[in-house]
C-alpha cells in the first residue's frame, strides 16, 4: 500500500498553497466581514485553473485527479472555507457533472467555459420541503413541445448571485420519488427565475447563497443526462462533491490548529508559554491526530473517485469524519485562543462559524450516517 503523494500532487499542492496564501488569505477576512461573493479572487482561482481541475485539457481544464482536487480544495479552505465550497460547487457540482452526462453540444456551451474560469455554476437540489429528503422535490417539469414548463422553488443556492448556468432538479413524473425526477442545464439570465438573496449566514459568508423561483420554460436540449434519471445524476455529484467537503472541512480544523500552535508557543501565564502546559499539548495533539487520521479517510475517498465506478460510502465516511474532526478542532482553538479567540474578528471565531457548515451541506452528519449505516448493515 503506497501512502505517499506523487511528485505531480506534491508540486500542484504547493502551487495552490502559495495561490492561497498570497491571494486568498489576503481577502478572507473582508469576504466574511460584507458577506459579498468575492468575484475578483474566483477571477484570480480561475486563472490558477481552479474551475476545473479535474476536468479534462481537451474541455478546457487541468485533467488532474481526484486527490490533487482535493488538496487543492484544502489548500483553499485554510486561507477562506468560503472561496473554497465556492469553488467546489462549480467543479464537483456542475462541471464534473456536464463532463460525466452531458452532450457535446452541451459541454460546448457550458464545460468549457467552466473549467477555463469563464463561467461559474450553481446547483439546485435543495427545496423548502426537500433538504435531506432531497428525492421529496416539489419543483415540476411539465412536458410542453419542444421542452419543459418548470415551476417550483430552490433554497441555498450557492453561487447563484455570479454563477452563469445552474443545474435545476425537477419532478417529470408525479409519485415517484426518486425515479421520477430529470436534471435540466438552465442559463442563469433565463427569463422565469427570480433570485431572493438569503439571509445573512453564520459562516460560510459571501458564498453568493440565493433562493430560487421558478416559472420558466426549457428546450429537450437542456436536458441533462437523462430523462427521470436526474436524482441519480444528483447524487452521483455528491461523491466528488462530499470529497470536497471533506477536505474543506480539513483546511478550516488545519488553520483552526495553525492559529492555536502560534498563539499557545507566544502567550505566555504564569511566566511559561501556555504550550508548556500537557493540558494544551493534549489539546493539540487530539486536533493534529483527528485531523490525520480524517485525512487518510478523505485521500482515500478521492483516490476511490478515481478508481472505483462508485464511492458513495467512501465519500460519506470521509465527509463525516473530516467536518466532525475540524469542528473539534475549531472548538479547541477557541479554547486555546479563549478571550484572543472569542473576540469578533479574531481569525478563531471565523473559523469556528465557518467549519459549522461542513457538518450540515451537501448532506447533514446524520445523513452522512444513515448512508454508512446501510452499507455496514448491508454487508453483514
Ligand atoms: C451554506 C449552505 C449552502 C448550501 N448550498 C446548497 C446548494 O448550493 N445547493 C443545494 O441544493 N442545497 C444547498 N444547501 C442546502 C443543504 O444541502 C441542506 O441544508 C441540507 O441538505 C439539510 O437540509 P435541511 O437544512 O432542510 O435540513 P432537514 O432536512 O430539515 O434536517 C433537519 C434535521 O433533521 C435531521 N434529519 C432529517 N431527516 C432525518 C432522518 N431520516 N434521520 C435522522 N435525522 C434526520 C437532519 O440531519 C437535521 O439535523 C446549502 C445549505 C447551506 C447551509
Amino acid at each position: 500500500m503506497i501512502l505517499e503523494l506523487t511528485a505531480e500532487q506534491k508540486a500542484f499542492q504547493q502551487q495552490v498553497e502559495q495561490f492561497a496564501r498570497e491571494i486568498v488569505a489576503q481577502r478572507a477576512a473582508g469576504i466574511d466581514k460584507s458577506g459579498e461573493f468575492p468575484a475578483d479572487v474566483m477571477h484570480a482561482a480561475a486563472g490558477q485553473g481552479l474551475l476545473g481541475v479535474t476536468i479534462s485539457k481537451a474541455w478546457g481544464g487541468l485533467g488532474k485527479d481526484y486527490v490533487s482536487y482535493a488538496l487543492a480544495i484544502e489548500a483553499i479552505a485554510r486561507a477562506s472555507a468560503t472561496v473554497a465550497v465556492s469553488l467546489s460547487v462549480t467543479n464537483s457540482l456542475v462541471a464534473e457533472v456536464i463532463a460525466h452526462a452531458g452532450r457535446d453540444a452541451q459541454r460546448e456551451r457550458w464545460l468549457r467555459p467552466l473549467a477555463r474560469g469563464e463561467a461559474i455554476g450553481a446547483f439546485a437540489l435543495s427545496e423548502p420541503d426537500a433538504g435531506t429528503d432531497a428525492a421529496n422535490q416539489q419543483t415540476k417539469a411539465v412536458k410542453s413541445s419542444g421542452g419543459y414548463r418548470v415551476t417550483g422553488k430552490k433554497v441555498w443556492v450557492a453561487n447563484a448571485e455570479d454563477a452563469a448556468v445552474v443545474i435545476v432538479f425537477a419532478r417529470t413524473r408525479p409519485g415517484l420519488r426518486g425515479q421520477g425526477i430529470t436534471a435540466f442545464l438552465v442559463p442563469m439570465d433565463t427569463a422565469g427565475i427570480m433570485r431572493t438573496a438569503r439571509a445573512d449566514s453564520l459562516g460560510v459568508r459571501g458564498l453568493g447563497c440565493m433562493d430560487l423561483e421558478l416559472d420558466l420554460t426549457v428546450g429537450d436540449d437542456q436536458v441533462l443526462g437523462h430523462v427521470d434519471q436526474g436524482f441519480e445524476l444528483g447524487m452521483w455529484a455528491l461523491q466528488g462533491g462530499r470529497v470536497a467537503i471533506a477536505a474543506q472541512a480539513l483546511g478550516i480544523g488545519q488553520a483552526a490548529l495553525d492559529e492555536a500552535l502560534a498563539y499557545a508557543r507566544q502567550r505566555e501565564q504564569f511566566g511559561q508559554p501556555i504550550a508548556n502546559y500537557q493540558a494544551i499539548q493534549w489539546m493539540l495533539a487530539d486536533m493534529a491526530t483527528e485531523l490525520a487520521a480524517a485525512r487518510m479517510l478523505m485521500l482515500k475517498a478521492a483516490a476511490a473517485k478515481d478508481t472505483q465506478e462508485k464511492s458513495t460510502v467512501e465519500a460519506s465516511m470521509a465527509k463525516l469524519a473530516a467536518s466532525e474532526a475540524a469542528h473539534k478542532a475549531a472548538d479547541k482553538a477557541m479554547q486555546i485562543l479563549a478571550s484572543a479567540g472569542y473576540r469578533r474578528g479574531s481569525v478563531v471565531e471565523r473559523l469556528f462559524r465557518d467549519v459549522r457548515a461542513t457538518e450540515i451541506y451537501q448532506g447533514t452528519s446524520e445523513a452522512q450516517r444513515m448512508i454508512i449505516a446501510a452499507s455496514v448493515l448491508a454487508n453483514v
